[in-house]
């Protein structure tokens, strides 16, 4: 088939799909589309990659039971190895709880507030968690940027998608005038970290943000002295042990990633 012909067909399985989507979501009329680029690149490639063969090897090795030990001494035998693309376009709903998210594309902090018993929630709930309350739709305040370390971790490890990122701390910080804590990157240096800490918000820049809680990180309020009972500072051996943990860390990002993440480059 000719390339045009291909394009041809990807056009039409295109129309096909919108126009079973809007069949589907006829209720939902879309307000804003900032999608149809994303299904535009992403359709033909997740149509033509699932589950098709893309290549193979031939690959020699041990078998059978046993240790590897064992298989290893038997005479090696021949495999097949197939190379598939699996890929998958995910379109959900945030819901209700929709305002939050569009909030963080803006920069704002949005919480929802139980109109019965006043709980502040950011991350925002649709319904009050108060059985009494019997609420089902929660009311939206906007929330000022900042709040308080509620508490923290200092990541040496991560999932692959944040792993570039590494060494970093995440906070779970009570958001002022919040009843609960939103969990977020901590751009502060481990040495100057702690509970009760106060922060600012401080959000990607716009052309950056996806709608998404990494658009935001917290940075510390200036001017605040560690406490004596900090847990990390308290114990001199064990800021020391982190922080050389930090340093291997940083040297295998830079090895894997070419990124330097070392707070000189960063400043956090
Ligand atoms: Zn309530």
């Amino acid at each position: 088939m000719t390339e045009v012909g291909m394009e041809e067909i990807k056009l039409k399985v295109r129309k096909i799909k919108r126009t079973r989507r809007e069949a589907k979501y006829k209720h939902y009329p879309v307000v804003e589309d900032h999608s149809t680029p994303a299904h535009e690149y992403w359709e033909p490639i997740v149509s033509r990659g699932l589950w098709s063969i893309k290549g193979h090897q031939i690959v020699k090795g041990p078998w059978g039971a046993g240790t590897v030990e064992e298989s290893l001494k038997r005479k090696p035998k021949e495999f097949m190895v197939i190379d598939r693309a699996a890929f998958a376009l995910y379109s959900h709903s945030y819901g209700l709880v929709s305002p939050f998210f569009r909030g963080l594309l803006e920069g704002k902090l949005k919480g929802t507030k139980c109109p019965k018993c006043g709980t502040v929630y950011c991350p925002p709930r649709a319904h009050c968690w108060n059985p009494k309350c019997r609420v089902a739709d929660c009311d939206w305040v906007d929330l000022p940027l900042t709040g308080v370390i509620h508490t923290f971790t200092v990541q040496c490890l991560a999932a692959a998608p944040f792993e570039h990122q590494l060494p970093f701390s995440m906070g779970w910080v009570k958001i002022d005038g919040a009843d609960t804590t939103l969990a977020m990157m901590l751009h502060i240096l481990p040495r100057e970290l702690f509970i009760g800490q106060k922060v600012k918000i401080e959000f990607l820049p716009k052309e950056q943000r996806k709608g998404d809680l990494t658009d935001c990180y917290a940075v510390a309020v200036p001017g605040q002295k560690v406490p004596e009972w900090a847990m990390l500072q308290k114990d001199p051996k064990g800021l020391e042990s982190l922080e050389a943990s930090m340093k291997q860390t940083i040297e295998f990002i830079k090895k894997r990633y070419g990124v330097d993440n070392s707070p000189e480059v960063r400043g956090w």
